[in-house]
């Protein structure tokens, strides 16, 4: 085992501070991960604050994490020491299931190992990014291509994999018209990878706070949904809506928006049961959809995709004494879009 640095909220609902961790020695096909930097996802802070109930504290939250390997187990194929990697929301999975052997290590029969609060194979708790140093086995994680750099490809191992992984499944592309609900952390990622694949892009959001950066980001459209115009003008529009938040929607004016067949996706979801009256799907032949990240060949290939096309996340980079005012921020929608936290820091 080794000592790492690391910061970690002691328990449900109090502040993140500094302390430190053990990780488990290299093992055979395991890397070390020397961390440079870790985003803050919005499920950190409803984690952290025990918002979903049977936390492991203490707890070390972060799953969107870029770094340099600093060591290999010596079964080791994919990577070599100095390799800019990342990893994402799980570290693990049984690897014999047929949504583990489809690639789509997310939905494992037996459950993926989470990056933080859950337990890995053996029974330990995994701790996650914000940290300096983690082992993981090289099966879970990411190569980050030249092209991004490491402190705007942290969040794309959550926020970039999450919005990808449906707009490729739902076809977003050329000659497609894709609404975003929501310009956060995911949302803007979403306008920019589905800008990126050609489809014409609108965002939906409750005001046009921020519609200059709607538009900066490769929007074509920008409504504001709090205007009751905006869904006679729209009906009918679009052939995917991918839905960000995870305040509770009016799905039936949503679902209006949709052309015949069009899909609602939803990679945000409110923590109550929602209503819907079903006519809004029978007519039109539309569908309502969930989607979690992606496995791991997608966010490699979502990697590359960013890659080619010049594509992180606007960030705001913090120093690991920040996190708990930035989780206030986060919480205030008060972000564009999503803050970094600098690991040299912790
Ligand atoms: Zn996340
Ligand atoms: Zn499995």
């Amino acid at each position: 085992m080794t000592t790492v640095a690391a910061y970690a909220a002691p328990r449900a609902k109090a502040p993140l501070e500094r302390t430190t961790i053990e990780r488990r020695p290299v093992g055979e096909f395991d890397i070390l991960i020397d961390i440079k930097f870790a985003g803050i996802c919005h499920s950190d802070i409803h984690q952290a604050r025990d918002g979903w109930g049977e936390g492991i504290f203490p707890m070390v939250p972060g799953h969107e994490i870029a770094g340099i390997v600093a060591e290999t187990g010596p079964g080791v194929t994919r990577f070599k020491v100095g390799d800019r990697v990342g990893v994402g929301c799980m570290v693990d999975s049984c690897g014999t299931c047929d949504a583990c052997l489809m690639g789509r290590e997310q939905h494992c029969a037996e459950g993926n190992t989470q990056t933080y609060n859950a337990l890995d194979r053996n029974g330990e708790p995994t701790y996650g990014g914000y940290s300096t140093h983690l082992v993981v086995t090289e099966k879970f994680a990411l190569s980050i291509p030249e092209g991004i750099a490491l402190d705007e490809a942290a969040p794309l191992l959550c926020a970039g994999i999450t919005t990808y992984s449906p707009l490729r499944r739902w076809g977003a592309g050329p000659g497609k018209k894709v609404a975003v609900v929501g310009l956060g952390g995911l949302g803007h990622m979403a306008v920019k990878i589905a800008h990126a694949l050609g489809a014409e892009v609108t965002v939906l959001s409750q005001s046009l706070r921020k519609k200059d950066d709607g538009l900066k980001l490769g929007a074509d459209h920008y409504y504001a949904t709090g205007d009751p115009r905006t869904f006679e003008e729209l009906a009918g529009t679009f052939d995917v809506i991918l839905s960000t938040v995870s305040a509770p929607l009016d799905f039936g004016a949503y679902l209006a928006l949709l052309r015949t067949e069009g899909t609602l996706v939803n990679v945000g979801a409110p923590e109550e049961p929602v209503s819907l009256n079903l006519f809004s799907l029978i007519l039109g032949n539309r569908s309502i959809a969930g989607s979690a990240i992606g496995g791991i060949e997608e966010t490699q290939e979502m990697l590359d995709f960013c890659a080619v096309h010049g594509l992180g996340a606007e960030i705001e980079v913090i120093g690991a004494g920040q996190v708990n005012e930035a989780y206030e921020r986060v919480l205030a929608s008060d972000v564009r879009y999503r803050f970094v936290i600098d690991t040299a820091t912790i």
